[in-house]
């Protein structure tokens, strides 16, 4: 029961970090800033050490090492993206996915990044 327990565990984190960088990259902008570009260089850098699967944690290093984010473009980090899962995907014997249909599968949440922003300052209800 523990065993698959935290299976169940692995899966679910899986799915809502994957479901957290897509849609994070569906917003990236087509033309970031150098700061949205280290911030996305960042937030994956840091997955590859705190992601909570030591096991996946590893293997993502290793993709990230021989293949690190494009992050030049909204585009160019979809697809980067996209790969990376597929590597994963193959890992775990999982079909591969089709990226021209990432922004099909992935849309954009339609909240601007200011929109946001003001949100958190109780701004925006
Ligand atoms: P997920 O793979 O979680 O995908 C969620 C949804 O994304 C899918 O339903 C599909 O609609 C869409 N999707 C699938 N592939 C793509 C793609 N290439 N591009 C865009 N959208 C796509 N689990 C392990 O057991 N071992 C590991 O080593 C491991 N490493 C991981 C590393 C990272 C960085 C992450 C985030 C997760 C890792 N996982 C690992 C978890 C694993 O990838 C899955 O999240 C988990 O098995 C649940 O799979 P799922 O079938 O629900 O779909």
């Amino acid at each position: 029961v523990a065993v698959a327990a935290a299976a169940a565990a692995k899966a679910e984190v899986g799915r809502a970090t994957w479901t957290l960088l897509h849609m994070l990259a569906a917003q990236f902008p087509e033309r970031p800033t150098r700061q949205q570009q280290r911030d996305a260089r960042a937030l994956v850098d840091c997955l590859t050490r705190i992601y909570p699967c030591g096991d996946c944690a590893r293997h993502f290093a290793e993709l990230v090492r021989l293949d690190p984010p494009v992050v030049s473009s909204g585009t160019a980090f979809r697809r980067w993206l996209c790969r990376t899962h597929n590597h994963v995907n193959s890992r775990l014997g999982k079909p591969s996915f089709n990226c021209d249909m990432v922004e099909a599968r992935w849309a954009p949440l339609g909240c601007s990044a200011a929109e946001a922003a003001a949100g958190e300052e109780g701004l925006v209800g």
